[in-house]
């Protein structure tokens, strides 16, 4: 009998979510919001702290478009975007009809590189136009330069969306990712630290931000006894049954950021004394990363054998890895965007593999995994 597939990050249940959606169906709440919303936007704030607003949404896309649309991004704006990244990130812009402009990485955090950033706002405004937003990553939940991007965002007064869909429980700076920017972003689709099986979460420092947000996304109702509309709405809101997952996974989630550092720390020790393989980790004390997904960076010609090969090998195991994001100024389908950098994240994503990350892979799940890449590490 062939083994259980090991996932690179699967949903990792307590026994806690279902008492909540217990409770939804015990009280009819089968809706799209009701009290599982109202509790699970209380234990993000509370989580997030510093007077935070939390707005949960039904995917930290439609978080996206909808902070997109309270900077005003309109139909041929620009809108910066970190070229490495998952394609949600720079989707909404898209919907807009606004033109992403792709900025490369920096090696350090693998994030948006505050050079390239700069010549890309100075080229954009010489050109006419100035970028209505910056949106930053913090990748596989690796903080970015938070104070050197944050620096330019205000020289330029560009206000940041904060993408921390892979960064919920990371730091920096002991401040908590999903934060700093004028509009942050969560996700809890599946595969993400903590899940809702599919939700999001816009995060503000503005209480005005919040309720704009669940107004847009309850189809804009104005204030009348029939239905009254002054505003395109959309239909963005959180269902109060995977709210009562979120409510559950909130009281797990440190345990969970926990086990995902230790599964880097376990990458580490397999690779530690091999040459020509490097897995992803904090710059300085500065950082603190979750670590959603651990990732190596293989050079092939120090270490004999490419990352392809890892996974590869991996997979006839059954076991999944996933090459690095890659950048979307390669993807098809932003062929025509600008693009400001080098070969920062084309690089990475040549010879960059993440691992399975997950807080639920046990002793017998991690001893599978340590014996394929035993191959490796003794060759
Ligand atoms: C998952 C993810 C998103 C999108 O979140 P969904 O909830 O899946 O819509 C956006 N940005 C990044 C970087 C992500 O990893």
């Amino acid at each position: 009998m062939k083994d259980k597939k090991i996932y690179l990050s699967s949903p990792h249940l307590s026994c806690k979510e279902q008492i909540y959606v217990n409770e939804a169906f015990e009280t009819n709440w089968i809706a799209p919001m009701g009290p599982n919303v109202i509790g699970f936007e209380a234990a993000l704030e509370t989580y997030l702290g510093n007077g935070n607003h939390v707005a949960a949404l039904s995917s930290g896309t439609a978080v996206l478009h909808l902070a997109l649309i309270l900077l005003g991004v309109k139909k041929d704006d620009e809108v910066i975007c970190q070229s490495m990244t998952f394609a949600a990130s720079a989707n909404p812009i898209a919907y807009l009809g606004a033109t992403p402009i792709f900025v490369d990485s920096e090696p350090e955090t693998w994030n948006i590189c505050p050079n390239h950033l700069e010549e890309a706002i100075k080229h954009r405004i010489s050109k006419g136009k100035k970028p209505k937003a910056i949106i930053a990553v913090h990748l596989y939940g690796m903080p970015f330069k938070v104070e050197e991007i944050k620096k330019i965002s205000e020289k330029y007064e560009i206000p940041i969306i904060e993408d921390s869909a892979e960064a919920l429980g990371s730091r920096y700076k002991n401040q908590k990712c999903g934060t700093f920017g004028a509009f942050s972003v969560l996700s809890f689709n599946g595969n993400k630290i903590i899940t809702t099986s599919g939700g999001g979460a816009l995060v503000s420092r503005n209480l005005k931000h919040k309720e704009k947000a669940e107004f847009l996304a309850a189809q804009a109702r104005d204030v009348a006894p029939h239905y009254q509309h002054s505003e395109i709405g959309y239909n963005y809101a959180l269902s109060n049954i995977s709210a009562g997952i979120g409510r559950g996974q909130m009281e797990v989630l440190d345990k969970y950021v926990e086990l995902r550092r230790k599964m880097n720390q376990f990458y580490t020790e397999i690779f530690h004394k091999k040459e020509g393989i490097t897995v992803f980790a904090e710059p300085n004390a500065d950082y603190f990363s979750n670590h959603w997904l651990s990732c190596i960076l293989v050079d092939a010609k120090v270490a004999g054998f490419s990352s392809e090969e890892i996974r590869v090998e991996m997979a006839q195991n059954n076991i999944e890895c996933r090459p690095l994001w890659k950048p979307l100024h390669l993807q098809p389908v932003f062929k025509n965007a600008p693009y400001y950098g080098e070969t920062v994240s084309e690089k990475l994503f040549e010879i960059g593999l993440c691992l399975p990350s997950g807080s639920n892979l046990d002793d017998a799940a991690k001893s599978r995994i340590e014996d394929v890449l035993k191959h490796f590490t003794q060759s």
